[in-house]
């Protein structure tokens, strides 16, 4: 037995009860309490750890990301502080002689262009007045929009259709495809690698969404076999729940051929729900709206389905017993996925399908009240204000802003709502993420935007937590402290549960443990 005292454990439960010690045993909570009650249950051969007044909470998860692209990305140039396309240059230049020894491509990540004082995009004479050997590519943060030079466009085939260098969607995915091949052992070090960044987080489980970079398989096998290869090895740290992005009827077939369905587990690795990605983004207009964008009046962005093809899609996974979990931005987007869902429900009552809207941004009340009405969740990314909060007035109008990213309403509703980064387009530090969702402002700003949006402490909790847990259909066992749970918690070095929400951009992780045993 593993005894935890000395510190303050914090249960996530209705009651928010607070303990000062905690016994795990087998991987499980076996008691929480005080001190005395706790150490009086010792016996010679436990371990002791003295918490020196810590914090303890449940293991962090991140309900949407993207796993196996953070580590990818994580060999690239981050653009992200590049304040203008001199900068951006630049910063590729520096990166250039290693690529060209290598004979590799080299990419570029994570630009904002919107905060240039000229906000152009990139194009490709830019991208080859750097190098018209190698191919290259710079992606916006929004993850939507491309820039690829000559040789990039070349292998991809796509110089002729596309001269200025500047993909969307589909497009930039065949460039994926074509650019990055890897083997499934490079895939089990790239997880890997990102596993030992996660736990120092705090983060227990990941949602994730990865079987876009093996488009060339119909669903991904080399993506899936890496993960139960490394789980089955003992080798997969943390818990991965895998959102599995299969845009066609054809990869959709073949993955349930397969065997595949939603909870199918080789213990730490689990097939989660299927992910579509139904539009683009806010930042670069390509979210689907109802009306155009107003700062861009012929423009109605992009929806990626047409509806019979969303509809068939869902109603083929809802019916095979699949979770789906569908990116909608726009509030276009939003109706033709609720519309989707409406009407497979209605023909196939009566599941505990636990579907749900990813990022669920642009949206009216109604469109909430369907929501609830369905029994739908929201995987929401709170930090996604740091950027949105600039733009989406601009976007979407005053008033349609004012009914979005309402995370407030969708709690008192009842809605479940998960919290996560959309990493690699954020950071999954989780304090940060947290900040935003209860401060609804830049932390060196004093007006937040609007206040009445925000969560409380405790919501922002449970919803990095139990909410994650439920998505992955685990409260019973995860997302709580208490006793016959599952031991996935981190230690934190101060209690952020009764501090400022301030706090939260000081507070560091300072261990993590899953199943009890320690992973950081
Ligand atoms: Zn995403």
């Amino acid at each position: 037995m593993d005894i935890y005292y000395n510190g303050i454990i914090y249960l996530n439960d209705e009651k928010t009860t607070k303990a000062s010690a905690m016994a795990v045993e087998g991987g499980l909570i076996k008691a929480v309490g005080s001190d005395e009650d706790i150490l009086a249950m010792a016996s010679d051969g436990d371990t002791m750890l003295d918490l020196q007044g810590r914090l303890v909470m449940p293991g962090f998860v991140d309900s949407h990301l993207h796993f196996v692209e953070y580590a990818v990305e994580k060999s690239f140039v981050d653009l992200s502080s590049a304040g203008s396309l001199e900068e951006l240059l630049g910063m590729m230049r520096e990166r250039l002689p290693e690529a060209l020894e290598k004979n590799k491509p080299l990419r570029g990540f994570s630009f904002d262009n919107n905060y240039w004082e000229d906000p152009s995009l990139p194009t490709r004479e830019d991208l080859d007045g750097l190098s018209a050997e190698i191919p290259i590519t710079v992606r916006r943060t929004c993850h939507h929009v491309t820039v690829c030079n000559t040789p990039a466009l070349e292998i991809c085939g796509m110089l002729e259709d596309c001269p200025d260098g500047i993909l969307n969607e589909e497009e930039q995915n065949a460039v994926i495809e074509k650019l990055l091949t890897f083997t499934k052992e490079e895939f089990k070090e790239l997880i890997l690698d990102a596993c030992s960044d996660a736990v120092k987080a705090g983060i227990t489980e990941v949602q994730t969404d990865d079987l876009e970079y093996m488009r060339k398989e119909l669903y991904g096998k080399t993506i899936l076999d890496a993960y139960m290869e490394l789980d089955k090895e003992g080798r997969l740290p943390i818990r991965v729940y895998e959102q599995c992005n299969l845009p066609s009827a054809d990869r959709l077939n073949a993955f349930l051929d397969a065997g595949f369905r939603t909870g199918y587990s080789t213990g730490h690795f689990t097939i989660g729900p299927l992910k579509l990605v139904a539009d683009g983004a806010l930042g670069s207009r390509t979210a689907a709206l109802r009306k155009p964008y107003p700062d861009d009046p012929s423009n109605y962005g992009i929806l990626n389905f047409t509806d019979q093809e969303m509809e068939e899609l869902v109603d083929t996974a809802h019916r095979a017993g699949l979770q789906i979990a569908i990116h909608g931005i726009g509030d276009r987007t939003i109706d033709q996925i609720l519309n989707s869902y409406e009407k497979a429900l209605r023909a196939h009552p009566g599941a505990d399908h636990r579907h749900g809207i990813v990022h669920c941004q642009i949206t009216h009340p109604e469109q909430l009240q369907k929501m609830k009405e369905l029994d739908l969740m929201a995987y929401i990314q709170p930090i996604f204000i740091r950027s949105d909060q600039w733009i989406a007035e601009d976007r979407v109008g005053k008033d349609l802003a004012a009914t979005s990213y309402d995370w407030r309403t969708m709690t008192d509703m009842g809605i479940h709502l998960g919290f996560g980064s959309d990493c690699p387009v954020e950071s999954f530090d989780i304090m940060p993420n947290m900040y935003y969702a209860v401060a609804m402002k830049d932390p060196d700003k004093k007006t937040p935007w609007h206040p009445e949006h925000a969560v409380t402490m405790e919501e922002a909790i449970r919803s990095f937590t139990a909410e994650g847990a439920y998505a992955s259909f685990a409260e019973d066992r995860r997302g709580r402290l208490v006793p016959g749970f599952t031991a996935d918690f981190c230690v934190i070095d101060r209690d952020i549960t009764s501090l400022s929400p301030e706090a939260l951009n000081e507070a560091k992780v300072i261990m993590t443990f899953v199943d009890g045993k320690r992973v950081f």
